[in-house]
């Protein structure tokens, strides 16, 4: 099973190169846990987090 990264930029979590959101190479695999995004538009952690788009992404503490 390949390794989970999260993309530095967008919080994304995703295997591979690169992110499939933003496209960026800066990733790190040292984030705590994740949360899955289903209602970007209701959520308070959204605004926190600034995400737009439904989706897996990472917490760091
Ligand atoms: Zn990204």
């Amino acid at each position: 099973m390949a390794k989970q990264k999260a993309c530095k930029k967008c919080k994304t979590i995703f295997t591979g190169a690169k992110c499939p959101k933003c496209g960026s190479e800066e990733a790190t695999d040292a984030f705590k846990g994740k949360i899955v995004m289903l209602n970007p538009e209701q959520s308070e952690i959204s605004e926190k987090l600034k995400i737009k788009e439904k989706g897996e992404y990472a917490i760091r503490t």
